[in-house]
């Protein structure tokens, strides 16, 4: 029988739900239990594919292609088990389900509502990853806040499921703040009350509350907050602010979060949780033996939550490396041929990002022509790796014009180009080339020193690709192609052979660097950097 947790969030957005879900996730799963986290978010795009960086930061895309909520990166990153398309669902999703099966003539006769029928959607939708069999507890993040009109029939679908499951197999955490007014020197209940009385008018009864503060609760607090929202003392948990995400679950191991949530679902289990690895990596990242500074040269740079996946990759490879990895966003737009080396002055490694759109581009390719010359690590992502291509197209090989067919269509040399089951495509939304894509690595290149094997797979999001009309031109100049999709032939991975670390995907390889398994690109080019730092030492 699958137990069922649900987490809401209360007073404000941004209180870090998909990390306290990940965190309690992380607990019962070192104490044995088969664990997934799904993400409900109450907006009507159908995934977040179609939704600027600025507006949702990075969109997460999962092995089978599905591009979802950044939340579902931190699921992954913490527990190390890959998600779906069923673990991030949206209001969009469910209505258009919905809308279909009206058309289909499966009400018939019926006036289609928000209840029963979306509400019916959403608890089918809720339970359809416990179906298998193949997890004990399955928590549920809801998107949003208490209180939003939008929100609402997903509360009342968790207020039916409740009713359906009984209390000792479903329970719902609530995420809530608890702010410190410092003219008064205290810590504010009111706020949290308010919150989850607004809960109980929709008929759901918290069971723990999460209270986000800067603060420790004392006794007196957590009193007070379990009296008015009734729920047992030991079912507040202190949220305090904490160094690293990754804190997260030894904080929540020290509130005893996991142990209240196993008596309240009458779960028994004689293991303590087995955190062994979790604290040897927060080990090595707190206490690094060298610093290294990478730049990360992008177009959505003033909000860091674009590269998340980036970021939190150079973490899991500093610690790997027992090095901080301190990352400088640079805007890509202000970089010119001018003040590049101003610019990239004390990075010992740079990156180039993902993106999409012409805005950036050229200050890529700036940024790309410097560190190729003077051999400063590069790694590039994505557009990233298109932005290498272009640059030795044009710098090196002579290719004047040289560009991606997304940039300009009209470019005498096309060598990144549209890919050919793009062409016919006309909507927008979930049609990139996107999830797991097999790979295979030609023995003696970089890419094979880096990975140690020969077959790959990599996760996609792209609509571009490399021309193989140049690739020889560009093998022989010294730009070789060392990973290779085995079914279209397509380049997945170019590097650079007279150069200390030159190497780019088409792929994203931050999509997979976890906790247990830092990305070994990641890895790679942090050490590279580091070499080279040590070298610009002497
Ligand atoms: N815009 C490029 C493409 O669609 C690169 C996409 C990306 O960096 N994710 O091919």
């Amino acid at each position: 029988m699958t137990k069922y947790i649900f987490v809401t969030g209360g007073v404000t957005s941004s209180l870090g739900k998909g990390i306290i879900a990940a965190s309690l996730a992380k607990l019962l799963q070192a104490r044995g239990f088969k664990v997934t986290i799904q993400k409900f978010d109450p907006y009507i795009n159908i995934d977040p594919g179609t939704l600027n960086p600025y507006e949702h930061g990075e969109c997460y895309v999962t092995e089978d292609g599905a591009e979802t909520d950044l939340d579902l990166g931190h699921y992954e990153r913490f527990l190390n088990v890959p998600t779906s398309q069923a673990n991030n669902v949206t209001t969009g999703r469910i209505y258009k389900h919905v809308i279909e099966k009206e058309r289909e003539g499966a009400y018939l006769g019926k006036t289609v509502q928000v209840i029963p029928h979306i509400t019916d959607e959403i608890k089918r939708r809720m339970q359809l990853l416990g179906q298998g069999g193949e997890y004990d507890i399955i928590i549920t993040e809801l998107g949003g806040t208490v209180g939003d009109i939008e929100s609402l029939p997903f509360i009342e679908a968790v207020r039916q499921l409740r009713w359906e499951l009984g209390n000792n197999d479903s329970l719902v955490i609530h995420l809530t703040l608890v702010p410190y007014l410092a003219a008064a020197g205290e810590l504010k209940t009111k706020p949290t009350q308010h919150s989850v009385k607004t809960l109980l008018e929709y008929g759901v009864q918290p069971d723990i509350l999460v209270c986000r503060t800067e603060h420790k609760l004392t006794q007196e607090i957590r009193k007070k907050l379990a009296l008015f929202c009734n729920v047992n003392i030991n079912a507040v948990v202190e949220s305090i602010d904490a160094p690293t995400i990754y804190d997260v679950p030894l904080l929540m191991l020290k509130e005893q979060l996991d142990k209240t949530v196993l008596t309240k679902l009458k779960l028994s289990t004689k293991n303590e949780p087995n955190l062994d690895n979790w604290k040897t990596f927060l080990g090595r990242l707190k206490n690094p033996t060298t610093e290294v500074n990478i730049g990360l040269v992008g177009k959505y740079v003033e909000l860091p939550d674009a590269y998340k996946s980036i970021v939190e990759g150079f973490i899991h490879a500093g610690s790997a490396n027992e090095t901080k990895v301190k990352v400088s966003f640079i805007a890509a737009e202000s970089i010119s041929p001018e003040n590049v080396a101003d610019k990239l002055k004390g990075l010992d490694g740079v990156l180039v990002a993902p993106g999409f759109g012409e805005r950036g581009l050229e200050g890529k390719l700036n940024t790309i022509k410097y560190v190729r010359e003077n051999k400063i690590p590069f790694f590039g992502i994505c557009l990233g790796m298109q932005c290498a291509v272009i640059e030795f197209g044009r710098n090196v090989l002579g290719l004047n014009g040289a560009n991606s067919f997304e940039m300009d269509e009209n470019t005498p040399h096309p060598v990144i180009n549209l890919m050919e089951e793009q062409k016919n495509i006309t909507n927008m939304g979930g049609t990139m080339r996107l999830g797991a894509y097999d790979c295979d690595i030609k023995k003696g290149t970089k890419a094979f020193a880096i990975y140690g094997k020969t077959k790959i797979s990599e996760r996609h999001r792209h609509r571009y690709e490399f021309n193989n009309a140049y690739l020889k031109d560009y093998e022989k100049a010294g730009m070789i192609a060392s990973g290779f999709n085995p079914e279209t032939g397509l380049v997945e991975i170019v590097e650079l052979k007279d150069h200390p670390f030159f190497v780019a995907g088409q792929f994203h390889p931050e999509l997979k660097s976890t906790v247990a398994n830092p990305h070994p690109l990641f890895v790679s080019f942090v050490a590279a950097s580091l070499a080279n730092k040590k070298v610009v030492a002497k």
